[in-house]
């Protein structure tokens, strides 16, 4: 059983959306935590294989194989948000929908578990040596080992994506286990990758089940598991040196006197529990980190409330995980995450799908930014912050100056959707606001 208190039991059950925050952020971290020498190997090994990857992606010939996303100044955002005064901070949005390659936020985690995959296997064979040329992995030796090898994974579709192309791309057997909330988009793209896609009736963590007993019965088979992997987890932590040394280029300081505000969108709690654990490496208690997850799917919010290390599926509640936004539709928080974030997280919003639609609008008159539903969910973030009485206690308590605070919205997914797609979720979103005029500031 859960020992939420019986007034957040409520107001979860009702489906309003809520500011949740830790109590216990700033404990020490367990003595088992991961060491952040780990961040450190994640960046190291990325850095060590860009030449391949300029070799194995066209796409990536201009960056020479770099990963990264731009973060761009959000100020029309804040303005169409209600915000528009120097009291709200300095708005920025973080822009992994643009991520080559994979167009998700998927990309670093997945790119970085893949590679070290093939990077084991190829030096077992003795095809690498350690520290040696990767670029040696891109030729026909190298793939002519790795065609005997299956990597699979679990997926709502953005972490297949990620993982199906990387790890088809250099001639691994390459198998996505898909829940019926996957997009058929996603599907067919992987397809035409060569990617084998595994159907499953059920949702994220029945596909992920899946995939993992059939991985379990081949020898030869890596199985990329979104609900535990370290490897995906220090490559999603990889981000925040980059953010660091961007937030320094726009001349934005961290510090005491001016505080960072980060806002994730949180599916199983991989790519935003690494992105918040590698910043708090660097700033500390000067950077503050929320996440956003559906009103039906709020499983990081449940898993922290609920103070203890059982599962806490949201199903447990009465919620049933049904949410436009495909990425964060997970019943079940990660159990190698949730614990990292118990004195990490500062606290999850929930956010309705119309207000997601509402804020996916938002994006594109202010800031002609196209996302896919899930991506949208951070958006509300510093409106809770500044309007809501919980944020308002937060600020207060920490004794923060949100005028002199960087406002940081991540941005997970949208640049490989269809345009179809796109235009439907902006048709969808303008009928809202039509009959829901103003809404979008809520
Ligand atoms: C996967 C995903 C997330 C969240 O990442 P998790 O590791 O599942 O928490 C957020 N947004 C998008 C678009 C995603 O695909």
């Amino acid at each position: 059983m859960t020992a939420l208190s019986p007034a957040l039991l409520a107001q979860l059950q009702s489906r309003r959306p809520l500011l949740w925050l830790n109590p216990r952020l700033g404990q020490h971290l367990p003595a088992s935590a991961p060491a952040t020498a780990l961040i450190a190997a994640a960046e190291a090994r990325l850095a060590h294989f860009e030449p391949l990857m300029a070799t194995l992606f066209a796409e990536l010939a201009s960056s020479k194989g770099h990963v990264e996303s731009q973060l761009m100044s959000a100020a029309a955002l804040r303005g169409a948000l209600g915000g528009d005064d120097a009291a709200a901070g300095a708005w920025f949005v973080k822009r992994d929908d643009q991520l080559p390659v994979a167009g998700s936020i998927k990309a670093r985690g997945g790119f970085h578990e893949v590679l070290a995959f093939a990077e084991s296997v190829a030096i077992e064979h003795g095809i690498l040596a350690a520290g040696g040329d990767p670029r040696v992995l891109a030729t026909p030796p190298a793939r002519a080992l790795f065609s005997q090898y299956t990597v699979s994974v679990g997926s709502t579709g953005n972490l297949g994506l990620s993982i199906g192309v990387m790890a088809a791309a250099l001639g691994f057997d390459a198998v996505v286990h898909m829940s019926a909330d996957a997009k058929a988009w996603k599907k067919d793209r992987l397809r035409q990758r060569g990617v084998r896609v595994v159907e499953h009736a059920g949702d994220y963590a029945e596909a992920v089940a899946a995939g993992r007993e059939q991985a379990l019965a081949s020898p030869r088979c890596h199985f990329v598991d979104d609900e535990s992997s370290a490897l995906l987890f220090f490559g999603y932590a990889a981000a925040a040196r980059h953010l660091a040394r961007q937030l320094a280029d726009a001349g934005r300081v961290v510090d005491a006197a001016h505080p960072l505000f980060v806002y994730i969108p949180c599916g199983v709690g991989g790519a935003p529990g690494g992105i918040t654990y590698g910043l708090k490496a660097l700033f500390g208690e000067h950077v503050h980190c929320f996440f956003a997850e559906p009103v039906a799917s709020p499983c990081m919010l449940v898993q922290l409330a609920s103070g203890g290390d059982a599962p806490v599926p949201v199903y447990d509640i009465g919620l049933d995980n049904r949410t436009d936004a495909d990425g964060l539709a997970v019943g079940q928080a990660s159990h190698l995450v949730s614990p990292l974030m118990t004195s990490q997280l500062a606290g999850v919003f929930t956010v309705p799908d119309d207000q997601l639609y509402l804020h996916l609008l938002a994006l594109k008159q202010s800031l002609d930014v196209e996302v896919e539903p899930s991506a949208a969910a951070g958006v509300g973030g510093p409106g809770w912050l500044r309007d809501s009485p919980e944020g308002r206690a937060y600020v207060r308590d920490h004794g923060l100056d949100l005028s002199a605070a960087t406002q940081v919205i991540w941005l997970t997914g949208g640049s490989l959707v269809p345009p179809e797609e796109l235009r439907r979720f902006q048709a969808h979103a303008e009928t809202l606001s039509r009959s829901r005029p103003g809404a979008a500031q809520a």
